[in-house]
């Protein structure tokens, strides 16, 4: 059924722990993504939702699965902690997927791990809908992340500030290394295996610089631009992560933690949705500094690779504090590429970014929707004269038709987003035994940027009741 190509679990035992899946007591399958399954190579065509559900809530375990859970430690909130871990997360197996990359298939709330501490190692429903429809459209809109493999039941509930019934998600990334990986072993001194960690990254995802004589420096650049890269796509979708930790910023410049995230309806600078993000770490506007404070810690934990021959450690330092000057010019080079594009701007010079914040600027001051009103600039038309003014004449200065700014537009602002009052009443459906509007939504975002008119119920923002103004961790 699937061919397991493991190799997490040949690295030294300080890295995993074994574990057995405990959690389903009579699984029922809500959900399978036969297209991701298809492109994994996974033979599941003739399998039945029965046997689904078992091997995808960990029930009946796979012969050559590995089922280990990860050890890692992460600053939560600007605070350290030095051993977290997989505690409600079991990595099934590694696959290999059609063009020869390597997968992992995580199964999410599966049961207690060595790491789970007081935590009963189980998800509730919610946030496993959840986590399935954002990471799918997220897929769709065009940003590296995690994707959905599996939803199911586990026939049994879970006790959190209600009784909800229990599920398992199952999770397929490029990989779980995350820069708390780095830092469980650097707290613990364990210098080798930073190292082992490292040349087991840089085989998985790097495998161009194995032979490179600067390799962990190159090795840090690249997680450095996915990283980034990638953080300037949420910006330009209105996506907040919500608990940008560093054992939720993977190494792979995918996006990971599905948990207390939201797209905004209306625009502000400053949003923030996590009921725990009580200062504002994580709002809209602060997530490019975050990335960079979080790869700084991680640049942290690799400075004896990342030492060259020549160098003594205040020139490291030194050239790794030029670097990160370049690291955030990058940053803004990135965002200002993808604000550009949303405002028609084929190749954005810095002069612009005064013309993106204006048009910001004016959405927060006048309540606008963020995804509606990037789309509606496909008109060429804005509610405010003086910037749309300044608008026509630098779209004009481009020299391009009409048509072709549209195009552009509307190839990077999309149609739908997944709205969190969509997701809530999916959520709140499926706990009542209705999982309609749950398979409507998993299915709506296949091209999130073409007009569908039967899709048009998800461009409509939230009533004034049902505006969600605080996300859950889901934990
Ligand atoms: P998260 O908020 O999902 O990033 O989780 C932070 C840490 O808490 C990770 O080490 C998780 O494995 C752990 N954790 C979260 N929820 C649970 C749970 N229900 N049982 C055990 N561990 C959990
Ligand atoms: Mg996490």
């Amino acid at each position: 059924m699937i061919n397991f190509t493991n190799s997490y679990n040949q690295l030294p035992n300080e890295f995993y722990s074994n574990e057995t899946p405990s959690a389903a007591v009579k699984p029922h399958l809500i959900a399978f993504n036969d297209k991701l399954a298809n492109e994994l190579g996974l033979d599941c065509s003739s399998i039945d939702n029965e046997k689904l559900a078992f091997v995808f809530s960990g029930k009946e375990l796979l012969e050559k699965g590995s089922y280990i859970s990860m050890a890692y430690a992460g600053h939560q909130f600007g605070h350290f902690v030095p051993s977290l871990g997989d505690g409600r997360a079991i990595l099934m197996g590694e696959v290999t997927d059609r063009e020869g990359l390597l997968y992992d298939i995580h199964l999410k709330g599966a049961g207690r791990t060595h790491f789970s501490r007081r935590g009963d190692g189980r998800s509730s429903l919610g946030p496993v809908l959840r986590e399935y429809i954002v990471s799918e459209a997220m897929y769709h809109l065009g940003v590296p992340t995690t994707r959905a493999l599996a939803a199911v039941l586990t026939g049994d509930d879970v006790f959190r500030e209600d009784i909800f019934p229990g599920g398992v998600f199952t999770r397929v990334a490029r990989g779980h290394i995350r820069v708390g990986t780095f830092e469980y072993f650097f707290s613990r001194e364990e210098h080798h295996n930073v190292k082992t960690l490292s040349d087991y990254a840089i085989a998985r995802f790097d495998k161009d610089l194995i032979d490179h004589e600067d390799k962990y420096n190159q090795f840090f650049d690249r997680i450095v631009t996915r990283k980034l890269s990638l953080v300037a796509k949420w910006m330009g979708l209105g996506f907040i992560h919500g608990v940008m930790n560093t054992d939720n910023t993977s190494i792979s410049g995918e996006t990971i933690d599905y948990g207390p995230c939201a797209f905004m309806d209306k625009f502000s600078f400053d949003k923030v949705f996590s009921s725990i993000d009580r200062h504002g770490r994580y709002r809209y506007a602060n997530q490019g500094n975050i990335a960079l404070w979080n790869l700084s810690v991680l640049a942290n934990t690799l400075f004896p690779l990342l030492k060259r021959d020549e160098e003594n450690d205040e020139e490291v330092v030194q050239r790794l504090q030029q670097k990160f000057k370049e690291y955030s010019a990058y940053y803004e080079a990135q965002w200002l590429k993808v604000m550009g594009n949303k405002i028609g701007i084929f190749d954005p010079h810095p002069s612009d970014s005064e013309l993106i914040n204006d048009f910001l600027l004016t959405m927060e001051n006048h309540g606008l929707d963020f995804t509606n009103t990037f789309r509606s600039l496909h008109n060429f038309d804005f509610v405010d004269e003086e910037i749309s003014s300044r608008w026509h004449q630098r779209l004009k200065e481009q020299g391009k038709g009409f048509d072709e700014v549209r195009e552009l537009m509307d190839s990077v602002n999309p149609f739908i987003i997944p709205r969190n009052h969509q997701i809530e009443k999916a959520i709140n459906d499926a706990i009542d035994g209705n999982f309609e509007h749950f398979h409507f939504l998993r299915n709506a975002f296949g091209n999130p940027y073409k007009e569908e008119s039967d899709l048009l119920s998800l461009t409509v923002e939230p009533l004034a009741g049902e505006v969600v103004t605080k996300t859950f961790c889901g934990t």
